[in-house]
């Protein structure tokens, strides 16, 4: 049987939104995070990160303090019995200045390259009834161009995008205050399938 797939932003998803972070000591969860990604631990349905760290390919920071953020981000949800089953981040940008990070990936989102990337690993995961969440236009991209539904969540960018929808404003298939209305919301939709 497949199986279905969150997909989950990082910055102003599951912690707080400060702008190419890279201190450890300032990653913050949400308050919910942790508690919404052990309801889908408990559920057998697979929680995967997917996060541009274009950072990176800017210079202001290297790919081992990516590393080092995803693990401490890893060990706090741990600290709360909740667990990703996957970290994907794409480290490009077309206009970034380490040179061998500066390119026109097909990873960055809203290209699909890390739910491939996540297809690939899993061999099982159902993208129909799989979702994206996250608080910017491309997440809801992606969503789209991978076959999932896109959940825009209120925190980090989304109240904004909110506020000011631009023309190429994707309608999200729902919009969520938080992850536990999101994951609610998602965990209802599955029984469609049933
Ligand atoms: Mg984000
Ligand atoms: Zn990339």
């Amino acid at each position: 049987m497949q199986k279905s797939a969150v997909f989950l932003d990082r910055d102003g998803t599951l912690i707080v939104e400060i702008g190419y972070l890279s201190n450890p000591d300032q990653l913050e969860l949400y308050k919910d995070s942790a508690e919404s990604i052990k309801k889908l631990n408990d559920t057998g349905i697979l929680s995967i990160l997917v996060t541009n760290q274009s950072g990176v390919a800017r210079g202001y920071f290297g790919e081992d303090t990516v590393n080092l953020l995803n693990q401490k981000l890893l060990n706090v949800l741990k600290e709360k019995n909740a667990y990703l089953d996957a970290i994907y981040y794409c480290p490009h940008h077309k206009k970034g200045i380490i040179e061998e990070y500066a390119k026109d990936c097909d990873c960055r989102k809203p290209k699909t390259g890390l739910i491939n990337q996540a297809v690939a690993d899993f061999k099982d995961i159902n993208l129909e009834k799989s979702y994206v969440i996250g608080d910017k236009i491309c997440d809801i991209e992606l969503a789209r161009n991978a076959g999932c539904k896109g959940i825009l969540l209120k925190t980090g960018y989304g109240t904004q995008i909110l506020n000011e929808p631009c023309q190429d404003f994707i309608k999200p298939d729902y919009v969520a205050e938080n992850m536990t209305d999101a994951v609610d919301w998602l965990l209802d939709d599955l029984k469609n399938w049933q």
